[in-house]
Formats: structure tokens, sequence, C-alpha cells
């Protein structure tokens, strides 16, 4: 199973099972502040350089837009930079409430836990979003 293969099935199963973020005007994308309920997500190398790709078609690109205590790449609009490339953590992270209480489904588990068994070489070397050094980052 590669990257795509996973990330494209876990799309699958998420629409399949109606998950969605059940974003409220309470939640100011909580799960992108590495201090908010999300924690920080890990980035493995092939999912880095599929983010260097990203962003080596945006020049200018400023990391921390929405400011130091917020992943870098959160926007001031509270919206994703990378939405099309972001790591499989931020994919598989749900708020099934107000609470912001994070929906668990096994489908999801058992195929993240597949694909990590496949690329342990890979899962051994994630590094945090925050440590990550991507290209054009100072
Ligand atoms: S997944 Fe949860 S924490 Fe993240 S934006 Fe949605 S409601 Fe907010
Ligand atoms: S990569 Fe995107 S979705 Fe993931 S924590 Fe950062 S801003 Fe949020």
């Amino acid at each position: 199973m590669t990257l795509e293969d996973l990330w494209t099935r876990l799309a699958d199963i998420t629409a399949k099972s109606g998950m969605k973020c059940g974003r409220t005007d309470k939640c100011k994308a909580e799960c992108c502040r590495p201090a908010g309920i999300g924690g920080e997500p890990g980035v493995t190398p092939p999912e880095g350089e599929l983010i260097n790709s990203f962003l080596a078609k945006r020049k200018g690109f400023k990391f921390y837009e929405a400011g130091t205590a917020s992943c870098k790449f959160l926007g001031k609009d509270g919206k994703c930079r990378i939405y099309a490339v972001r790591p499989t953590d931020c994919r598989v992270h749900f708020c099934k409430n107000d609470l912001l209480e994070s929906e668990t489904n096994c489908d999801i588990s058992n195929l993240v836990d597949d694909y990590h068994a496949q690329h342990e070489a890979e899962f051994m070397a994630t590094e945090l979003i925050d440590s990550f050094r991507f290209s054009g980052e100072q």
C-alpha cells in the first residue's frame, strides 16, 4: 500500500462512515494548535516530500501565518493551507461533539496500523510537524 493508497482509502472510509469535522463556532481549529486538543501531528519522510513538492509550487509561502502558537500551515482564516497533502495524523481526527472529543473508527485504526506495519522504517522516522524542517523554512 502506498501513501497515496492510504489517503484514498481513508477518504473512502470517512465518506462512507459519515465522519466529519464537527466544527462549530466554539472551535477555532483547535486540532491545528500544538497545545490544542488534537496534539501535534507527526510527519513521515514521504509525507514531508509530498508537502515540499506542494510548497515548491507556492513561491513566497510564509510559515506560521496564524502565529507561532499554531501549526505552521494553519492560515489566518483557520484553514489548513496544505490541505491536499496534510499528513495522515491530520486525516484521522474528527470531533463528534461540541466538547471536541475525537471520534474513533476501527476501520481507520486498522488501516493505519496495517500501513505502519508495512512501512515500519518510515514510521520510525516520524518527526513532529513543528520540528520537521520543510523546504524554504528558516
Ligand atoms: S476536527 Fe475538531 S478541533 Fe479540529 S477543526 Fe474540527 S471541530 Fe475543531
Ligand atoms: S497540517 Fe493542516 S490540518 Fe494538519 S495540523 Fe497543520 S494546519 Fe492543521
